[in-house]
């Protein structure tokens, strides 16, 4: 069953006892738009990436109006090391005193605060440039207290969910599976104009893989990184820009 309230949209368990959980979509625009998720579980909640630091005020605002509290929030999952999805993690996790759980594939890139450290080329070194144009230069650095792995199992902080690890648009990307079929997915896919496979691309071959194994694992919602959710279904193998 789904309903929706204060901004928040309801998922329940269906024929099947134990937690349910609530879905508050955090919408960040800066020149760029990005969401955020916020999970609210019968133990507290969880946040899903945490945004553009021009709009931190924002995002601590829309934490607020959910009722999350420094001590409520018990977990930081980060999808993947890019600015654009850790511009708050290092503040939100002094803030809330909460832990920063990521896939160890990103981890440099979050301790340096370089979502382009170990790539070249042209492209990364002209939007190098542009970066500080937008105010978005590098981000506070942090390192990760937890490191997740592909299958791991977040029940023990109350959400029914796992871990699915989707290499291919960095190399710690992940998605959150739950196990009522809602995916978490990052920037491996995304919605900004339709249901789509990111154009930002680490390595095509594990991207492509990654694809082709979230189509295996019965996801029925996908709550991109960027864009709006859509149904699995949609999804017809095309290409996007996240
Ligand atoms: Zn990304
Ligand atoms: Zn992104």
């Amino acid at each position: 069953m789904v309903s929706r309230t204060a901004g928040f949209i309801t998922i329940s368990k269906e024929g099947r006892g134990g937690m349910q959980y609530e879905i508050k979509t955090i919408y960040q625009k800066y020149l760029m738009t990005v969401n955020c998720y916020l999970l609210k579980t019968p133990s507290g909640f969880i946040l899903i990436d945490t945004g553009l630091p021009k709009r931190r005020s924002d995002l601590v605002r829309e934490l607020e109006t959910a009722g999350c509290k420094p001590g409520d929030l018990k977990l930081i999952v980060i999808t993947h090391g890019h600015l654009d999805h850790n511009g708050n993690t290092a503040y939100l996790r002094e803030k809330y005193d909460a832990k920063v759980a990521m896939h160890g594939g990103d981890s440099a890139m979050v301790e340096s605060g370089d979502m382009f450290r170990g790539v070249k080329g042209l492209t990364v070194a002209i939007v190098r440039i542009m970066l500080p144009l937008v105010g978005m230069s590098r981000y506070d650095c942090f390192k990760p207290d937890i490191a997740l792995e592909d299958g791991r199992d977040l029940s023990e902080y109350g959400f029914d969910a796992r871990v699915v690890h989707v290499p291919g648009h960095s190399k710690g990307s992940i998605g959150v599976l739950t196990a009522e079929g809602d995916l978490f997915c990052g920037d491996i896919l995304g919605n900004t104009d339709k249901p789509a496979k990111t154009t930002i691309v680490d390595d095509s071959v594990e991207l492509d893989a990654s694809v082709e194994r979230l189509k295996t694992l019965g996801i029925r919602t996908v709550y991109p990184g960027h864009g709006k959710p859509f149904r699995m279904d949609q999804y017809a193998g095309g290409l996007g820009v996240q």
